[in-house]
């Protein structure tokens, strides 16, 4: 006989552990023989002392107990081992086998009990019901202690989650909220402190209570999705599934939370920014396209259709700064540029853009100067400094007022290398000041109509001064001109 520890559900490697306990030499003989064939290892003690002490030393599956025993007698032994070794599986040996006695040591702990005479047979059947005792109360134990341990780790899990979870039940009690959750609740619900522990307070929030509504009322409905906004003005997508038994009976829902604010944000800014590209796209165009049927449906003279042309040609090439504007600040925005970092000369580099200028301004009698430290040294893509003095002094020019004047200066201070465009122009109202860096922005005034420009300029000057850690501010004076100061860090390429 084995004792079939695969339908115990556990799996002890070791050989099991009997001791036999008895007074009479031949019974203590007989089990150990008998069970040692089946495999187990016996140890015998002659009296309750000794047997108590090897309990106690040594590691047993299983006692075989005498009632009438010199020392501690059976039913003291019994009582030691439920209050001590209550996982040993006790089968008390009996000469007087009465039903009282047997309630009696049942009542000790003992699992069961064999009178004596037995036959080999009997004893093989009541040890192994036994160890098939033990091998099952010890793998209950085991799989509740890793139930308790999936359960810890579960929560764990779900209170880590940054998604709200919330589990209510079918009177639409929540029965379970992750921190995340519990959080959004506070938040949503509104309730006092000393309301909130009450389970109902989950109904108290609108939408999740139509939610839970609507899956409880409807046995077909798998799950709902709804996106939520809060007080606060947060938005949350909340997905909920219901629980439903066998028989599609309702029995709850498990609804997850997400915060899906920011991504609203980024959409809304992104159709905002479709919408502007599409309407400073509009107007060139249209112009373009009204020049161009008025000379293939009327008959203009030469001079005229020469003049048409011209206006199409700058408004396509105005579309196409656009363009190139556009795609440089897309191709910054999302890191795509390919910067050639290497030891710039600062000062060099503003007295080629200012030599460059220099037409532009002629044209409208406007002096440029150029002040700044023989050579200022720092490590930058050249093309992006070029971009920032560029787009700085043309608009300094662009926005100034005819025979005005452009002072550029240059120094190297404790943070970095300062570099500032002043100017006698227009200037700036401050509510203007507010927006110049945002795509598109341009001031619409009857001093800036017939100037030409994108918007983008400023946007792609902050961004590669942002790309540098470094920083632009801007003071202005409407009627007296405006200063824009650039300040990089040396080494922040
Ligand atoms: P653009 O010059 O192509 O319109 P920018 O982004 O360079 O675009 O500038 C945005 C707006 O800021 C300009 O349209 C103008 O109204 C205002 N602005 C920029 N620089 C100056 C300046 N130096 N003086 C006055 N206004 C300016």
């Amino acid at each position: 006989m084995s004792v079939d520890r695969r339908n115990s559900g556990a799996s002890f490697e070791e050989t099991p552990r009997i001791i036999v306990m008895d007074d009479e030499e031949s019974i203590r003989l007989g089990c150990e023989k008998v069970l040692s064939r089946e495999g187990f290892e016996v140890v015998a003690a002659a009296d309750g002392s000794s047997g108590w002490e090897l309990l106690q030393e040594q590691e047993f599956d299983l006692a075989l107990i005498d009632l009438k025993m010199p020392g501690i007698d059976g039913m003291n032994i019994l009582k030691l081992m439920n209050e001590h070794l209550p996982d040993v599986v006790a089968i008390v040996i009996t000469g007087y086998a009465s039903y009282e006695t047997a309630v009696e040591t049942v009542k000790l702990g003992a699992y069961d009990y064999i009178p004596k005479p037995f036959t080999p047979d009997e004893l093989r059947n009541v040890v192994r019901r036994g160890l098939e005792r033990r091998f099952l109360r010890l793998s209950n134990r085991r799989l509740l202690l890793d139930l308790t341990e999936e359960r810890s780790r579960l929560m764990t899990i779900l209170h880590a989650m940054s998604d709200g979870v919330l589990v209510a039940n079918r009177r639409g009690e929540l029965v379970l909220a992750n921190s995340a959750g519990r959080e959004w609740l506070d938040a949503s619900a509104q309730t006092s402190e000393e309301e909130a522990p009450s389970l109902d307070y989950v109904v108290a929030v609108e939408e999740i209570r139509s939610i839970t509504d609507r899956i409880a009322e409807d046995p077909h409905l798998e799950g709902c999705d709804e996106e939520i906004e809060t007080e606060d003005g947060r938005f949350f997508h909340a997905a909920a599934t219901a629980i439903r038994d066998e028989d599609s009976g309702y029995l709850g829902v498990v609804i997850v939370l997400r915060d899906i604010t920011e991504r609203r944000e980024i959409e809304k800014m992104k159709s905002a920014f479709v919408r502007m590209v599409s309407h400073e796209l509009r107007s060139p165009l249209a112009a373009v396209q009204g020049y161009l049927e008025l000379l293939v449906d009327t008959d203009v003279d030469d001079a005229e259709s020469d003049r048409m042309l011209r206006r199409c040609r700058s408004r396509v090439e105005a579309l196409q700064q656009m363009i190139n504007d556009l795609l440089d600040l897309s191709r910054l925005e999302s890191g795509a540029v390919h910067r050639e970092l290497r030891r710039q000369d600062v000062t060099q580099i503003l007295e080629e853009v200012v030599e460059l200028q220099r037409g532009a301004a002629l044209e409208r009698d406007i002096d440029i100067h150029l002040a700044t430290e023989d050579s200022l040294e720092m490590v930058a893509d050249r093309r992006e400094l070029e971009e920032i003095f560029t787009n700085l002094i043309s608009n300094a020019i662009k926005y100034n007022r005819d025979e005005g004047r452009v002072d550029v200066a240059a120094e190297r201070d404790e943070y970095g290398i300062r570099v500032s465009v002043s100017d006698t122009g227009i200037g700036m109202k401050p509510e203007a000041l507010e927006s110049i860096f945002e795509e598109f922005f341009r001031v619409r005034s009857s001093q800036t109509a017939s100037v030409t420009g994108t918007g983008l300029g400023l946007s792609i000057v902050k961004q590669i001064v942002d790309a540098y850690d470094g920083e632009i501010d801007v003071s202005s004076q409407p009627g007296e001109g405006s200063t824009f100061t650039v300040l990089l860090p040396v080494d922040s390429g």
